[in-house]
């Protein structure tokens, strides 16, 4: 137990060290990340989204990288979302979208966000791709919320993501519930002080059960966003119990973990949708990746001595 939150703290602590990352990028994603990432650019993703569809699997596909610095480089990043959604389209891919708000200009300001998600909803809506804003660490998610709700206002491909480790996190349910939410909701990535969040892995369990019972017998899409078996049954017990259909939820699996549990789902018949990041700023989350799961680090150092 000691051992494994000395690990995660050396991970969390590692994402964000820039020397790190900037190694990271020159020598590319051959270390082991390539396991869990797409590929370092969108063409590079092609042809792993068409074998995830040919299996059975639809895809949401995130482009790495996170807070940019300049309008410029928000206004570049949104353009690049938009060819991605153009590319999705163009190669009818069985895909959504994912992206993070503050690569959009979040830090910068709030016009210049909405500006960037706009153009970018009304070029998914043209093709009838969903879009979902990641949740980032604690400080940037009411913010998130609020461009979520005016946002939703006028889109309906918007989806968003609820943290149950924050101690809010049922508040924030209860108030997007007027908006028909599409909602994926998760345990948590980020390092969080205990003045915000569960300490408590059993309470930030216990709490992913009740958004997920909470949003779901409210009739809204839910997408439960874990590869913990006891939430995957917990879920699957939930809906047989209620009646709920097959098409008011999903699951969804980043990319390269628990690739049998992800077919077995399929062959159930449940809609299961693979996380796939793709980008050149793999770096922080793959760090992020080995904080949940240090048992990951063991392909992540076979793959350091793969020629
Ligand atoms: C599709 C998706 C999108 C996400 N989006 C966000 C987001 O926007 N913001 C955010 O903060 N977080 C996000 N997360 C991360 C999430 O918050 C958790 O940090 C992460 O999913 C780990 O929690 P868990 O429920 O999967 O399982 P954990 O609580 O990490 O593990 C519980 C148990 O599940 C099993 N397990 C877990 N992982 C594996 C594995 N790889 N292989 C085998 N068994 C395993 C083990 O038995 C483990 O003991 C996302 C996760 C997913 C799946």
């Amino acid at each position: 137990m000691i051992l494994e939150a000395i690990s995660k703290n050396f991970f969390l602590y590692l994402s964000n060290n820039k020397l790190l990352d900037r190694l990271a990028k020159r020598f590319g994603t051959s270390f082991g990340a390539d396991k869990i990432v797409g590929g370092e650019t969108f063409s590079q993703a092609i042809p792993l989204i068409k074998q995830l569809n040919h299996d059975g699997l639809q895809v949401t596909v995130d482009h790495l990288g996170e807070f940019v610095e300049s309008e410029a480089e928000s206004r570049k990043r949104c353009q690049e979302g938009i060819e991605t959604i153009q590319a999705i389209a163009h190669h009818q891919l069985n895909s959504e979208m994912s992206l993070k708000l503050t690569s959009l200009g979040l830090d910068i300001s709030k016009e210049l966000v909405m500006e960037n998600m706009e153009r970018i909803l009304e070029e998914a809506e043209k093709y009838d791709i969903t879009v979902t804003i990641d949740m980032e660490d604690s400080s940037r998610c009411e913010p998130t919320l609020e461009i979520y709700k005016a946002l939703k206002e006028k889109h309906a491909n918007l989806g968003t993501v609820i943290q149950s480790y924050l101690y809010r996190s049922n508040d924030y349910v209860d108030e997007l519930q007027a908006y028909d939410p599409y909602l994926r909701l998760v345990k948590g990535a980020y390092k969080e002080s205990g003045k915000v969040a569960f300490v408590d892995k059993q309470e930030v369990d216990a709490n992913l059960k009740r958004l997920i019972e909470k949003n779901l017998l409210n009739g809204h899409y839910t997408a439960v966003g874990s590869h913990d078996d006891a939430i995957i049954d917990f879920t699957k017990k939930l809906v047989k119990e209620h009646g709920i259909s097959k098409d008011q939820f999903e699951f969804q699996m980043l990319y390269g973990m628990r690739n049998q549990t992800q077919s077995d789902l399929v062959k159930e018949g449940y809609t299961v949708r693979v996380y796939l990041p793709y980008g050149e700023d793999w770096y922080g989350y793959f760090m992020r990746r080995l904080a949940e799961r240090p048992a990951n680090i063991a392909f992540a150092v076979k793959g350091m001595f793969k020629k």
